[in-house]
């Protein structure tokens, strides 16, 4: 019961906030008309049991960079969709309208870090200023102080979560697309694991993890799924 009500809540505040993005409204109702991919999570939401959706969240890790990640977010835009990037400090310099167009096109942004170190390794003020450099440099372009902390690797204690405000993030279906580097085997390792509610991890650094994203955003669509940001996912 829980869980239904959750998503109906999720489904209906997904609604709004697409009705609220003017690009939506005028593009892709545009594009709507043309293509059977662009209608499907529109679509979807306009549903008349939206409890009946599933979800998942595509979240990316490791950019922002200066070839791939538009090309994603062009993808993306097409789609309707909105994803999570957790973003590496040190990649952001230089690449600030990316981060710009990011949170403009509703995208969560989250932090991974400064130099991708492996937090658990580093003394506690160390880990701290990895985390806040990224946090200083996301705020001053954002204007908003990010609150969603994927750690490298995964590698996270307690003592790292007692000593931050932020909200850690981890995943559910490893894409494992920065070793496999083939759109195929990367589209079918996560349609393999994947159920509803899940978290899907990738790497937008690589073409293929790019054209393995765009082509499961569309299948996932076909079957149903809608894509949330890593926090509508967090939501209990
Ligand atoms: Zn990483």
């Amino acid at each position: 019961m829980r869980l239904v009500s959750r998503r109906t809540v999720l489904a209906a505040a997904l609604a709004a906030d697409l009705a609220l993005l003017g690009w939506l409204g005028r593009t892709l109702a545009d594009r709507v008309q043309r293509s059977g991919a662009a209608v499907s999570q529109t679509a979807l939401l306009q549903a008349e049991k939206p409890e009946e959706a599933k979800f998942a969240a595509l979240t990316f890790d490791d950019g922002p960079d200066s070839r791939y990640t538009p090309l994603l977010l062009d993808g993306l835009r097409e789609r309707g969709i909105r994803a999570s990037f957790f973003l590496m400090g040190e990649r952001i310099p230089g690449n600030e309208e990316l981060v710009r167009r990011m949170k403009r096109e509703g995208h969560l942004i989250g932090n991974h870090g400064y130099r991708h170190e492996q937090l658990t390794h580093l003394r506690p003020e160390q880990a701290w200023e990895e985390i806040e450099r990224t946090n200083r440099l996301l705020e001053e372009i954002t204007g908003e102080r990010p609150r969603y902390l994927r750690p490298p690797y995964g590698a996270w204690n307690e003592g790292l979560e007692n000593q931050l405000d932020m909200t850690s993030v981890f995943w559910s279906v490893d894409s494992l697309d920065w070793e496999l580097q083939d759109k195929k085997r990367i589209v079918e390792r996560v349609l393999k694991d994947l159920e509803d509610g899940d978290m899907i991890l990738m790497h937008d650094i690589f073409s293929t993890s790019v054209e393995a994203a765009l082509e499961l955003a569309d299948r996932l669509t076909a079957e149903g799924y809608l894509f949330v940001t890593a926090d509508e996912l967090l939501i209990e």
